[in-house]
């Protein structure tokens, strides 16, 4: 089913490599509070527009954001569970479908993104694509800290009809399937070396889990030191190739390319290795010492042991 594929993985990453480069490993640091869903106080007195207001202006306070006058209006907007009007100067205009938006925990996941948009606009982050932008506010709203409110609106539903049917349906916001957003929100629990389990809904930890596994398989490519033994012997082998190529064979081209397994090498003086850090997607260079070292990734300063 469409909703537990991973084909946005390489668009995440591209978003994360961003976040870092635009914001730095300080900033994001500083998000390293998660905002959940009981912090937040739902009245039944509360009408709409108040329950969005004071919604917004909480996921605003977690970015540390002044916004001003907060309209809201309701409509059916085709395709959309919302939209935010970024023309707005310091105001947050958004437009909610009520259609799809019907309970408090819709609503969170839905005003996380929002005001996610109204973030990234503010501080200078876009992709030009729209959907590459669509990707780049969602993977930034799970990754700095709003993924528990996001995914606890992911629900797997089942209505009996009669005695002989059963109907299932699915319901989630957002441009990304629920175990993408799993993966992301793995990354950020290996990150800031915290759990977010206790805070999702049954449905919502079976998708971190997910994209927990997709996460942990990238640590076993070479030269991560929990390669698996098939990838350990095959960089072995490419190494030596690799080693035993002079410089003199290609001067102009001195890359020797395996990422379809995730690493290249280069020669210069010395033979190096080129990998992306599993965090940031920064490209790293070490030397392929053919010793264990310890690396640490100097973007996002996270540290993992290879076997170069
Ligand atoms: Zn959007
Ligand atoms: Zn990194």
């Amino acid at each position: 089913m469409a909703h537990y594929g991973f084909s946005h993985l390489d668009s995440i990453n591209a978003s994360i490599r961003m976040l870092y480069r635009k914001l730095g490993n300080s900033r994001i640091m500083s998000f390293n509070r998660d905002l959940n869903n009981p912090a937040f106080q739902i009245s039944s007195s509360q009408n709409q527009s108040n329950q969005v207001e004071s919604f917004a202006r909480a996921i605003a306070e977690h970015y540390r954001m002044s916004i001003g006058r907060v309209v809201a209006s309701f409509k059916d907007i085709p395709n959309k569970a919302a939209h935010v009007d970024l023309s707005a100067s310091s105001d947050f205009v958004v437009e909610v479908n009520t259609q799809a938006v019907q309970h408090s925990d819709d609503l969170l996941a839905v005003l996380a993104h929002e005001v996610t948009h109204t973030y990234l606009h503010r501080t200078g982050l876009h992709f030009s694509e729209t959907m590459e932008n669509e990707i780049l506010t969602d993977t930034a709203a799970t990754y700095l800290g709003l993924g528990n409110l996001i995914l606890n609106a992911y629900c797997e539903q089942k209505k009996r009809i009669d005695r002989n049917t059963t109907e299932f349906g699915t319901k989630w916001f957002g441009y990304l399937t629920p175990v993408e957003f799993g993966y992301i929100l793995a990354k950020r629990a290996k990150k800031f070396n915290c759990n977010p389990v206790p805070h999702l809904k049954r449905d919502a930890s079976y998708a971190f889990y997910a994209g927990l596994a997709v996460l942990q398989t990238e640590y076993r490519f070479p030269p991560f030191n929990g390669a698996t033994r098939p990838a350990r012997l095959r960089y072995l082998w490419n190494r030596r190739r690799a080693g035993n190529k002079s410089i003199a064979d290609r001067p102009s081209d001195p890359l020797l390319s395996y990422y379809d397994q995730g690493y290249a090498f280069e020669m210069h003086d010395q033979l190096s290795v080129i990998f992306k850090c599993p965090s940031c997607s920064q490209r790293l260079r070490i030397p392929a010492f053919r010793r264990l070292i310890s690396v640490r990734c100097p973007k996002c300063e996270c540290t993992y042991e290879c076997a170069t």
